[in-house]
């Protein structure tokens, strides 16, 4: 599918200013200065874009890869909305108010209750926004149930696409806004006055080349920090020997770069874990294999765990288990129920699946104890039929658990983003230590603290980028209006 057309600038020099004539003593010391510089061109950064132009303000974005695609292109797509219509057309009653409270219930009251609040309030308003006014395809994802947190279905996407479709026409709506993308442009130094008002940016374009961008405003939309090896080791040593299936431009530089210049940051544990990578495809079996039924064992065919209880958590008793994998057990019907989803199409197309008609076959196939395995099976189909929470934990409710013929698929756990980053309050203003806002600094998305607590059992399914695009579309807003623009959305009313 040619989803993509990016409306990008080869080099600065010479470029056109934005917007009303910003000029300030700073704008010698620049190549050319805008009104808005928004710094990373995934979901957060393209929907603050999209936000400060529909607020009248023209931004400038500013990419480090050739292509803007990040860790928003490995997603599946999905993110959390509450109160939307699509909901509402489904029958399901949701609203700002119970998305909160599934926020605070999963992380224990352990995480920032304004950014909970901007976040759980203003994800509805920012869906339909970018529906209406961009003709974003997004709906209710009806078969991504109520699981693992999310108290109603709340899980939105574009049926049958993922990520990469996502950021492919986000920057095509981006492209037809006329707004510009700085590709090849790697953000390497904030310049700030002594009063913490940044005047501009340094940025580096291939072969070395230094560039500095004169800025009224910054919004840092750069995305986590997960693939920063150093990072990981210091803020969640845990995690550090894990396999990591995220963005390798996550180096956390925004967050960095905002630390210098005066930020907090906060909940730097926390991070996105998956305990269903397969190996050696290196794709996600989706939640949908276990929310309709399906089990993860280990190598001696051993349940371990309620595998319905923490979809980023899960990763660690998948990791602690012996030998270097597990196995995800589903049956047929479970896979013809998730077939829908892309990274299930994907894996049904490579045949990744290790497929058998018996539980004896299929432990024989996979080296695992047959007796053990036939047991587990038996006790999760016991606990189901009597309606009791299995020896884990696990309601099965109307679930069923896997049944021949069985599909199986050999699993590690690993990280795929971290949540935590610069303090940011419900305008997406950064914050310092003592709690002040920087003057002209906006942050979201994984560069921002998210609101998935301090560590890894804290995040509720698609809330990366549900954090993304609704502090994305906040920043972008209120950067806007700091120079007199007009919020389309605004904040929504608690
Ligand atoms: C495999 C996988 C599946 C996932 N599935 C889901 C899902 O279905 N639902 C969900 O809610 N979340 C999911 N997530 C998490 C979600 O993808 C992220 O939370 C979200 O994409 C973050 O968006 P972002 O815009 O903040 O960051 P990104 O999409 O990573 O964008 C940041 C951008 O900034 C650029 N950048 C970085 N540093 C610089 C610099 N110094 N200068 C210039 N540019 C820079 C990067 O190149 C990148 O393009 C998944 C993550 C992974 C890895």
């Amino acid at each position: 599918m040619a989803l993509f057309a990016m409306r990008t600038l080869g080099v600065a020099t010479g470029m056109p200013r934005h917007g009303r004539g910003f000029q300030t003593e700073a704008m010698n010391e620049f190549e050319f200065t805008v009104p808005i510089l928004i710094v990373g061109g995934g979901a957060c950064g393209a929907v603050a874009a999209l936000a400060a132009h529909d607020a009248g303000i023209s931004p400038l974005i500013i990419e480090q890869d050739a292509r803007p695609m990040g860790t928003t292109s490995m997603s599946q797509g999905l993110f959390c909305a509450a109160g939307t219509r699509s909901q509402a057309e489904h029958g399901v009653h949701d609203d700002g108010a119970t998305f909160l409270a599934d926020i605070m219930a999963k992380t224990k009251g352990q995480t920032d209750p304004v950014i909970a609040r901007a976040i759980a309030f203003g994800s509805g308003p920012t869906l339909e926004w970018l529906q209406d006014r961009h003709a974003m395809p997004w709906a209710l994802d009806t078969g991504f149930r109520p699981a693992y947190g999310n108290s109603t279905f709340r899980v939105h996407g574009w049926q049958g696409h993922g990520g990469k479709d996502m950021i492919e026409l986000l920057h095509q709506r981006l492209a037809e806004a006329g707004i510009d993308v700085l590709t090849q442009a790697r953000l390497t130094e904030i310049i700030a006055g002594s009063d913490g008002r940044v005047r501009g940016v340094v940025i580096e374009r291939p072969g070395g080349v230094q560039e500095r961008v004169g800025c009224e405003t910054l919004v840092i939309a750069s995305g986590g920090f997960a693939a920063n090896h150093e990072m990981v080791a210091r803020f969640m040593p845990e995690a550090a020997q894990a396999r990591y299936n995220g963005w390798e431009g996550n180096r956390g530089d925004g967050i960095v770069l905002g630390e210098k210049l005066g930020a907090a940051i906060a909940d730097m544990g926390s991070y996105q874990g998956y305990a269903m990578l397969t190996e050696p495809q290196g794709i996600s079996v989706p939640p949908g294999a276990i929310i309709e039924g399906g089990i993860i064992v280990n190598i001696h065919g051993k349940r371990f765990v309620d595998e319905s209880f923490d979809i980023a958590g899960m990763a660690h008793p998948v990791m602690a288990q012996p030998g270097d994998h597990c196995w995800v057990i589903i049956d047929a019907g479970i896979e013809e129920a998730c077939a829908y989803i892309p990274e299930m199409r994907d894996l049904i197309a490579l045949k990744a699946a290790r497929q058998a008609d018996s539980v004896e076959a299929l432990a024989g196939m996979l080296g695992l104890d047959a007796a053990t395995l036939a047991a587990e099976l038996a006790e999760a189909r016991a606990a189901q039929a009597a309606g009791t929470p299995d020896r884990f934990g696990r309601v099965w409710g109307e679930d069923l658990p896997p049944a021949p013929p069985f599909r199986a698929f050999k699993v590690v756990g690993a990280i795929y983003h971290t949540q935590g980053g610069l303090q940011i309050d419900g305008q997406a203003r950064v914050l310092r230590p003592d709690g002040s806002a920087l003057p002209n600094v906006f942050a979201g998305g994984g560069a921002a603290r998210g609101v998935s607590g301090p560590s890894s059992w804290g995040y509720l399914p698609a809330m990366g980028l549900c954090a993304a695009v609704t502090l994305g579309r906040i920043a972008g807003e209120t950067a806007a209006q700091q120079l007199g623009g007009t919020p389309v959305v605004g904040m929504p009313s608690a």
